[in-house]
């Protein structure tokens, strides 16, 4: 008798083919919404995936059907050896991209290539130096538009991940869907979510309807044209009549995509998170290490996935619900 090919299939009969592994979980940004302004501890390497241990676990999810595997962190571009686990990726059947603050992008165009690498998502709040500063807690800002700049020139598709957060960067929507007039490029506006330290509350979110009022506003609902949705997409996305880009609302919040999720993801320290909003933690780098099969250990954790958002039903009544901070799970 033929075996039936595992698969990462929960009890919603949601298929789990997109890993996202976090390398990291330090940062040359600061950015309030994700690190804490305490920072966060520092622990011993030793209790982190060496290099070798990220290949080999995500040779194992590509071995129960990963397709599509993203780097993240913390920042993935400050980490040792990168461009070994690019590389090393790089031969597996999948789709590899990252996500990155593209202060350091400008080093690794080479790898990027070398991988095979067709598209990144650069995270930018603001098109303003001394907003970009404050909101970061550095000073990149012409480096990581440089950075944009080069990545296009060189032919990647990107990605902008801009955070909206009221009485930050709501008044920025319009600068940047105009961006996408002449640029091809994607903005995604992405609704604030809350982790431990990041002083959220619900009325900082901007939601998809604000944000497309806005838009339609400015250019009228005939100059704003909507774009099919892919299959387990997060974000509604939109283009400008005749823009050359475009730009997309992911509302994890006010408007969940859990339906399609498809989504797992390694933290830097090797445990699973079915959902971001999790904090049932399934530890694989143990087990790992002394020689025990993670399978059972990962067909577990997706089995265990909560319908949505790891059953937190209501965000506007959201208080005291444990997670780690953004900057340790990887976004
Ligand atoms: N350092 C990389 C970067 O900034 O792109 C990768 C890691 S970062 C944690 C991944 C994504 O998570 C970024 O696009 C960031 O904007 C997003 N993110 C972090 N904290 C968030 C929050 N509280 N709400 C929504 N998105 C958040
Ligand atoms: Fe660093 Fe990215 Fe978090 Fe900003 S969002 S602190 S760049 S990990």
């Amino acid at each position: 008798m033929v075996e039936r090919q595992k698969i990462l299939q929960d009890s919603f009969g949601r298929i789990h083919d997109y890993l996202r592994i976090s390398l990291i979980e330090r940062c040359n940004l600061r950015c309030f919404y994700c690190m804490p302004e305490e920072g966060v501890s520092l622990r011993p390497r030793s209790e982190f995936m060496r290099n070798e241990e990220v290949l080999e676990l995500a040779e194992q999810f590509v071995g129960l059907g990963v397709k599509k595997i993203r780097l993240t962190g913390g920042e993935p571009l400050i980490r040792k050896g990168v461009e070994d686990i690019i590389e090393g990726l790089a031969k597996l059947p999948v789709e590899l991209t990252l996500t990155t603050n593209a202060v350091r992008v400008n080093e690794y165009v080479h790898v990027f290539k070398d991988a095979d690498i067709k598209q990144l998502n650069v995270s930018l709040d603001s098109l303003d130096r001394e907003r970009f500063r404050s909101i970061t807690r550095r000073d990149y800002f012409d480096q990581v538009m440089n950075n944009i700049e080069l990545l296009l020139m060189e032919g990647f598709k990107v990605k902008v991940n801009a955070v909206l957060m009221r009485g930050e960067n709501e008044d920025e929507i319009l600068d940047f869907v105009r961006w996408t007039e002449q640029t091809d490029i994607h903005i995604r506006f992405i609704e604030f979510m809350p982790f431990d330290g990041n002083k959220w509350n619900w009325e900082k979110k901007v939601s998809f309807q604000e944000i497309l009022d806005k838009v339609t506003g400015a250019y009228g609902a005939d100059g704003v044209v909507q774009l099919p949705t892919e299959k387990n997409a997060t974000a509604r996305n939109f283009r400008l009549l005749n823009g050359k880009g475009s730009f997309g609302v992911i509302s994890t919040l006010t408007n969940p995509f859990c339906d399609s999720c498809n989504r797992i993801r390694l933290t830097a320290d090797g445990k699973i998170k079915n959902c971001l909003f999790s904090n049932q933690e399934v530890d694989l780098l143990g087990p790992l290490r002394s020689g025990q099969s993670v399978e059972p250990l990962i067909l577990e954790a997706i089995e265990k996935k909560k319908h949505a958002r790891a059953g937190i039903e209501d965000f506007s009544k959201y208080a005291g619900h444990k997670n780690r901070p953004m900057i340790t799970i990887g976004g």
